[in-house]
């Protein structure tokens, strides 16, 4: 199947975002970060790539991209935001406390609730956020 999925630079030129070279760079990285990435590590990530990028820059970048609606800015709780491209099918997260590794799940019973409560209360949902927080099971309770 052919992948029709615009790449973040695509979307980019497509919004009519300047496009220097260092926002290609930070552009390529989001776009391969599966792990929701904050700012420190985007920069860890780019300037290994670009020795020039600094943090400021990596800072602007992604408020940019969160500006024109590219990429999604996440507060798990860790008090720094994190990053990931708008995905093409909606998915919720699940955070672990211990590790701050983010588990991505999509639950049809879950959608289809949320959807009847805001109708009980008058709504019609245009959007949602769900984040879980928990701690991995220890052996006696798994
Ligand atoms: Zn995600």
């Amino acid at each position: 199947m052919a992948d029709l999925t615009q790449t973040l630079e695509e979307l980019c030129a497509a919004r009519g975002l300047r496009m220097t070279e260092q926002r290609r760079v930070i552009a390529r990285i989001l776009q391969q970060s599966t792990d929701h990435p904050d700012v420190e590590e985007l920069y860890r990530r780019s300037s290994e790539i670009d020795s020039r990028i600094s943090i400021a820059t990596v800072y602007r970048t992604v408020k940019l991209f969160e500006d024109a609606g590219i990429i999604e800015r996440h507060d798990f709780r860790e008090g720094r935001s994190r990053y990931e491209t708008v995905p093409e099918e909606h998915h919720d997260h699940l955070i672990d406390l211990k590790t701050g590794k983010v588990i991505e799940f999509h639950s049809p019973e879950i959608e289809a609730l949320q959807e009847l409560i805001a109708r009980k209360y008058g709504f019609r949902l245009v959007d949602h956020r769900l984040e879980l927080y928990g701690v991995p099971l220890s052996k006696d309770e798994s």
